[in-house]
């Protein structure tokens, strides 16, 4: 068998300083072949295109993607790339760890978020002087995929507690589609017990979130609704430089740490390259590598846990000594 190919692109800013680390960490653990592409603000000020379509391709044509950042041209970037891969999962674990400082410390969480439709389907307009609208898109397919997908993440990733968040009491004919397509799917599935899935009005579930989290496992949302919830709960774990990301398509996905370029320490080497590298343990578990995976997550952990860290969690070390270590961990 031929090695799997992964598309190597770090983009702009801090992408540029973690997304080596995250190779360096899969080569570690196995036999990849890397390509490597460009794409963002760099790229856009010498070539006049954000996205190449050399990059663009590489991307489609790759096993998985490994994707740091981009600055002022992300929706040019990124979005064409989830389409790429034909992502329709976004996938956000939140999980806080031993030795860094959390709001809610014993929080476990995944957010599974529908990727293509919802209020993010594009349908804006101006439809006279003065007053716009959006038209929020929601699909039978779309729905059960998504839904599909989450109670095999669930089952797969250990973890008991289903919550399915909508606002179907208001949005009653697309989150009401939504909600009756994840609960055909629950019944169908035959690991997930009934009693274990919850529904959840999207505002409240925000609520409790911050106050129980610990009362919730896999959550599965709507677009916009994942997007905000996943957000809220990176905050009860303590900082943009621990929280990766999955783009999962069909037969590729793009990984990614949540965080953006960070332009403010971009340049600096003192990035956390913790978001990066779980990411590349997503994309070694989505390539079927789960013992790989697991040891990429506990070596993330231990330097965590030990140091050294990087001046975002109260450190003094660089990007490049917490990328030694993890090696070394490994
Ligand atoms: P962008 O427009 O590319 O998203 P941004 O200015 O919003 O850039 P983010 O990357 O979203 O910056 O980061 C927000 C804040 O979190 C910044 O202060 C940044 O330095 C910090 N931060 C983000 N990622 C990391 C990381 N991996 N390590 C340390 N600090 C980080
Ligand atoms: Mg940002």
């Amino acid at each position: 068998m031929s090695a799997d190919r992964i598309a190597v692109v770090p983009g702009d800013g801090i992408g540029q300083e973690v997304v080596p680390v995250a190779v360096d960490v899969l080569d570690a653990v196995g036999n990849f072949e890397f390509v490597h592409a460009n794409a963002g603000d760099a790229v856009a000020a010498e070539t006049g295109d954000p996205l190449p379509d050399a990059t663009y391709e590489t991307v489609a044509d790759a096993d998985a993607t490994i994707f740091g950042a981009a600055g002022d041209t992300a929706a040019d970037v990124v979005l064409p790339l989830r389409e790429a891969v034909g992502s329709f999962a976004n996938v956000r674990p939140a999980r806080a760890y031993p030795g860094v400082d959390a709001l809610q410390p014993e929080t476990d969480l995944v957010f599974v978020r529908e990727n293509t439709e919802g209020v993010y389907a594009g349908i804006e307009d101006e439809i006279t002087e003065g007053v716009s609208t959006l038209t929020r898109v929601v699909t039978d397919d779309a729905s059960r995929d998504i839904a599909e997908f989450g109670f095999d993440y669930a089952v797969e990733n250990g973890y008991d507690d289903v919550t399915v968040a909508h606002k179907a009491n208001v949005m009653r004919e697309t989150d009401g589609r939504f909600l009756d397509r994840c609960r055909e799917v629950a019944r169908e599935h035959p690991d997930i017990d009934e009693s274990e899935v919850d529904e959840a009005l999207m505002d409240a579930l925000a609520m409790h979130l911050v106050q129980r989290p610990t009362d919730y496992g896999v959550v599965v949302c709507p677009n916009l609704a994942g997007d905000v919830l996943s957000d809220l709960a990176a905050g009860l774990v303590g900082g943009l430089g621990l929280l990766p990301s999955a783009n999962v398509g069909r037969e590729n996905g793009l990984f990614e740490p949540v965080h953006g370029s960070a332009p403010d320490i971009a340049g600096d080497g003192v990035a956390n390259p913790s978001a990066t590298v779980l990411s590349a343990a997503m994309l070694l578990e989505h390539l079927g590598y789960d013992e790989e995976a697991g040891r990429v997550r506990d070596a993330v952990e231990s330097v965590l846990e030990a140091g050294p860290r990087t001046p975002d969690l109260g450190g003094d070390a660089t990007t490049d000594d917490v990328g030694n270590a993890i090696l070394d961990e490994l």
